[in-house]
């Protein structure tokens, strides 16, 4: 039995000025860091968690969005 792969939760933020969204995976005991939006520089706030994502050894991911 091989060890699965790191569980990371991963946050949604949304930008309140152009409502671009952005999601964030950060250790669970990491306190936010705070983020800006890419296109308008203004500040992210949070929405929700998403939940955990499951990495499989490469540093990419997906999460089913709609
Ligand atoms: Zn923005």
């Amino acid at each position: 039995m091989g060890q699965a792969g790191k569980i990371v939760p991963v946050y949604e933020y949304m930008c309140s000025s152009c409502n671009t969204s952005k999601a964030v995976s950060r250790g669970i005991n990491d306190k936010d860091p705070g983020y800006s939006c890419e296109k308008c520089n203004s500040v992210l706030v949070r929405k929700f968690a998403l939940g955990g994502v499951q990495f499989n050894g490469g540093g990419f991911y997906s999460t089913d969005k709609g």
